[in-house]
């Protein structure tokens, strides 16, 4: 029997869009606050900002120029490529009012990532900055994108269109009728965005998000965040889930303020700490050790946090100690889950604010269920190991185009495979002990083994190849290629740097390989496939000098 979430039954909304949600609802801010008490989006440093009630103007406007003037029909996906700034939200809502579907993408990938991001999420339009403009250029010509379709978050450039001048377009025209969901389908049915995730195996594939899922998610996390979340950090990154979430909607939900960082360095970011003094800080681990252990933390007075929330990827213990005896005025708590659940499946509740329970991911939220399956393939019980699985109306819709992957991943019940591994003990709190999946999670970014074997398996140096994540201090993991040499090929110190530069040239730079290690062999089933724990077993082993 799986476990059932021990939270209150939430109704969900099933017909309404997102934006119709945070705009035209009851749930909207603007319908339960006047306009002087709306929270909004603010840039930290220019102080640039769009209150609740704008947005709303804002993306109507946007939306209609969108339709009207650029031709963007409902499916179509816009492609979001920036770093983090006030005009990210409006993009991303006002792609939503049209009827389409935003792609979110690393501001750091370069030209070959960001043609595959494009491709792969059928992107038919993409906005983006300044700074990123070249990649972003040289990649829509790859896509097919033209290039009126390619506009400006922010700044100015000659032959490009801002979303300002959209809005300003949007202005004049009557303005479109925001979409709805079609006759006959549910919020759950239709997409409204894409995210990249490469979920328990293979390439990263583009995520499909239906409306619930984010309104189901926002909805499953209000229910447990206390009064006090008056102001929310965004340092994490808006194309990545967590961001999506707890950065944009979420806030938005709640009539919380939210502070852009648009380029993160601890001293921006502890200045902007200071000065807004939030009384929760959502971040992800390497920030996390980097509060603990970089010494220009202690020039700062940061006596009002109340708590430290952590997500993304797994914290150490020896770092939750640090925490707690550095800051011992805060609690603690972090949500676990991915972007195939819409953020998290679990999250500490008020009750478990204490560093007591931080290496825990806290209780299953609303909602939700949750099954641990054992390695003989059979349902576990309170505190048996075993594959999460999980289930409810956060749970995404698939993968975009690949039906295999799809039927993989979520099984005919509708349970998702996480790929971690954890317990639940008698009181419900889940405790993750493993990740069994590919995946290595960089500084909280997800990066596909079999992505840097396809390319290095290009090089002709490379006879087979695997990549295993290492464990790294600060950012978590960081990969490490196993390279069996092409016949001929001394392995030695210059091969490594060489192949090492090899993925440096082609791959932003969370997927850089730290280490290569030369094999005689890639330990692989019958069938082919790599066999990573018998890999990573001997590479531990390695490690202790056995
Ligand atoms: P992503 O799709 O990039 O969000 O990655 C999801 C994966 O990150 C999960 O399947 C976990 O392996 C890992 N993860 C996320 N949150 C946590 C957490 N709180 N503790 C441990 N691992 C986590």
């Amino acid at each position: 029997m799986p476990f059932k979430s021990r939270n209150a039954w939430i109704d969900m909304p099933t017909d309404l869009t997102v934006w119709d949600w945070l705009f035209d609802s009851p749930y909207s801010p603007i319908s339960k606050h006047p306009e002087s008490e709306l929270g909004g989006y603010q840039n930290a440093i220019t102080k640039e900002r769009i209150n609740y009630k704008q947005v709303k103007e804002a993306t109507t406007y946007l939306s209609t120029a969108l339709v009207k003037k650029y031709g963007l029909r409902e499916g179509e996906t816009v492609a979001l490529f920036s770093p983090n700034t006030i005009w990210y939200p409006v993009a991303m809502l006002g792609t939503l009012r049209a009827g389409g579907v935003v792609s979110g993408a690393s501001p750091a990938y370069n030209v070959e990532e960001m043609t595959y991001a494009l491709k792969s999420g059928r992107a038919k339009f993409l906005m983006t900055m300044p700074s990123s403009m070249q990649v972003a250029a040289a990649a829509a010509k790859n896509a097919g994108i033209p290039k009126e379709n390619v506009f400006l978050l922010e700044g100015e450039m000659e032959g490009f269109t801002t979303v300002k001048e959209l809005i300003e377009m949007g202005k004049k025209e009557e303005h479109i009728p925001a979409f709805k969901i079609p006759k006959g389908k549910k919020n759950k049915d239709v997409y409204g965005f894409l995210s990249f995730s490469s979920g328990t195996t293979g390439l990263p594939k583009a995520v499909m998000i239906a409306h619930q899922n984010v309104i189901a998610q926002c909805l499953q996390i209000q229910q447990i965040t206390p009064s006090d979340l008056r102001r929310v950090l965004a340092v994490l990154p808006l194309f990545h889930i967590a961001g999506l979430v707890h950065g944009l909607h979420l806030p938005c939900l709640i009539n919380a303020e939210v502070i852009m960082v648009p380029t993160f360095t601890m001293e921006v970011m502890l200045n902007t700490v200071v000065e807004y003094k939030f009384a929760e800080l959502l971040l992800v681990p390497p920030i996390l050790i980097r509060l603990v252990r970089d010494p220009i933390v202690d020039k700062y007075d940061l006596s009002f946090i109340r708590r430290f929330s952590s997500g993304a990827a797994p914290l150490s213990e020896e770092i939750i100690q640090l925490l707690k005896k550095k800051f011992p005025q805060t609690g603690f708590k972090q949500g676990y889950g991915m972007t195939e659940s819409c953020s998290c499946i679990t999250a500490h509740p008020p009750a478990l604010y204490n560093y007591k329970f931080a290496h825990t991911v806290g209780t299953v939220v609303a909602n939700t269920e949750v099954k641990i399956i054992k390695e003989d393939g059979t349902e576990g019980g309170v505190n048996e190991p075993g594959e999460i699985m999980a289930r409810g109306p956060q749970i995404v819709m698939g993968y975009l185009g690949n039906e295999a992957a799809t039927r993989e991943t979520f099984d005919a019940d509708g349970f998702l495979h996480t790929g971690d591994q954890g317990i639940i003990d008698e009181h419900g709190v889940v405790t993750i002990l493993d990740r069994i999946k590919e995946m290595i999670k960089v500084k909280g970014i997800g990066v596909a083994p079999a992505e840097l074997e396809d390319l290095l398996l290009g090089h002709e140096l490379v006879e087979d190849v695997a990549v295993l994540g290492i464990k790294d201090e600060y950012a978590g993991e960081l990969p490490k290629a196993f390279v069996v040499p092409k016949r001929g090929v001394q392995p030695s110190e210059e091969v490594a740097r060489e192949l090492m530069k090899y993925v440096r040239d082609k791959k932003v730079r969370h997927k850089w390989v730290k280490e290569v290690e030369f094999a005689t062999e890639i330990p692989k089933s019958a069938s082919g496939k790599i066999l990573r724990r018998v890999l990573r077993d001997q590479n531990l082993g390695a490690a202790r000098g056995i």
